[in-house]
């Protein structure tokens, strides 16, 4: 039987980048895949010629200069750029909170009339903000928070924002000018093919096999190589000895419209709480299509409860001592090494993938 340099578990970003680098370098690479798709969160399929993104929207976006090269040397980025919209009881709002916010929120036309808003509104939060809740208020105020963060964070998260760590709303600029792009990164864009021509590209020279749960063969596959890169969670692999870590779910419900523009913009967010769903995704805005029908998702979150795919995980306190405790007995392996958003437990956007794929292979590779 055919022996590898490397096993790698999953063909998500992290497994594909890793994959590249090891077969660059000479290694060979068997990968295992326990869905019938490569590509793992990241995976786009064609729909009406539309690139669909099958679990949720995924806009790159990088201020790392090497990793926006990397990626680009495998597809063609187009100049999209994220500019959502919020719809909180069918009052339209701009994200991420920008003067065009505060203008629709409160009137106020100039930076100054802005921020003395904010600081008036602010003032309730004294010292460190404490959880989401409090973060949130003390960057944008106490409306903003109520109409656009409150509800839209409770359903994503089903918990309340006074029990969310605070970092989770800090991904999002505020800004004091009229700039309605979601990030603060130089480089962004959407592969004009879909994500999935990525993967493939990344992967093109290693064995694939789809439809394997390793952790189902795990001796008989770990002979057949001498290291494993393991992108799974990693609480699995331990058999969730010290107890699983919690993940939040989501479930898409996709549909084909007779119509060539639904929502007029890529991503609308429902900001109240009474609406069950946290977006709508019109998927050929991401690619500025032409076609005569259009493409739309609607994201529901969902309770994650074993066995459910794990979109994000929850990274608060508790959650984060398990998964120290999870990563002691990992930095004890030899063979073994584990990677990506399941394997390090991690909110990882897609370029801190393959920063950490890119590090580990050099690492690992030399
Ligand atoms: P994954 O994509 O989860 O890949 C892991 C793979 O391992 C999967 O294919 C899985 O099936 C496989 N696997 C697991 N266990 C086993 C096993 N036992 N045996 C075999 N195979 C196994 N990032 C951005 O940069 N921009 C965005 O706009 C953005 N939007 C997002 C929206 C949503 C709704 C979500 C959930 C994430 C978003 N992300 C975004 C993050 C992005 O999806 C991740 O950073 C990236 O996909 C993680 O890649 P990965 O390889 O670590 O994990
Ligand atoms: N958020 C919000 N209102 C919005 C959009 C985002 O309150 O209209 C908050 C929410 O807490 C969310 C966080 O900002 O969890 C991060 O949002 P982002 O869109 O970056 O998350 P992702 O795309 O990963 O779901």
């Amino acid at each position: 039987m055919k022996h590898y340099d490397y096993l790698i578990v999953g063909a998500g970003l992290f497994g594909a980048v890793f994959a590249r680098q090891a077969m660059d370098a000479g290694k060979t690479c068997l990968v295992v895949e326990k869905s019938d798709h490569i590509a793992g969160n990241i995976y786009t399929e064609e729909v009406e010629g539309i690139p669909v993104h099958r679990y949720g929207a995924h806009i790159f976006h990088t201020s790392n200069k090497a990793v926006w090269d990397y990626v680009s040397r495998y597809v063609t980025f187009n100049h999209y750029i994220n500019t959502p919209i919020a719809n909180y009881k069918g009052e339209l709002y701009n994200m991420p909170f920008n003067m065009h916010t505060f203008y629709q929120m409160w009137g106020v036309t100039t930076p100054d009339a802005a921020r003395a808003k904010i600081e008036e509104q602010r003032r309730e939060i004294t010292g460190e903000p404490k959880n989401l809740e409090e973060q949130a208020i003390s960057l944008v105020g106490r409306d903003i928070y109520e109409k656009l963060v409150k509800g839209y964070t409770e359903k994503q998260w089903g918990r309340s924002c006074t029990e969310l760590p605070a970092f989770i709303i800090k991904r999002l600029p505020v800004r004091y000018t009229f700039d309605n792009n979601y990030f603060n990164d130089p480089y962004q864009g959407i592969p004009e093919e879909g994500y999935t021509a990525l993967v493939e590209r990344l992967l093109a020279g290693a064995e694939v096999q789809l439809g394997v749960d390793y952790l189902d063969r795990r001796e008989e596959l770990n002979a057949l190589a001498d290291r494993v890169v393991y992108t799974g969670c990693i609480d699995a692999y331990y058999d969730y000895c010290y107890g699983p870590l919690e993940y939040r779910s989501l479930r898409f419900e996709t549909e084909t419209l007779d119509t060539d523009n639904y929502q007029g913009v890529a991503v609308v967010n429902y900001n109240e709480r009474e609406i069950p769903y946290t977006r709508v995704i019109e998927h050929k805005h991401f690619v500025f299509g032409q076609q005569e029908k259009t493409v739309i998702t609607r994201e529901y979150p969902a309770t994650w409860e074993l066995g459910m795919r794990p979109y994000y995980p929850v990274n608060n306190e508790k959650n984060q001592a398990l998964y120290e405790q999870y990563r002691a007995l990992a930095d004890r392996e030899d063979q073994v090494v584990f990677g990506g958003r399941l394997g390090h437990y991690k909110y990882y956007d897609m370029d801190k993938v393959v920063e950490a794929a890119l590090a580990m292979a050099e690492e690992m590779l030399g």
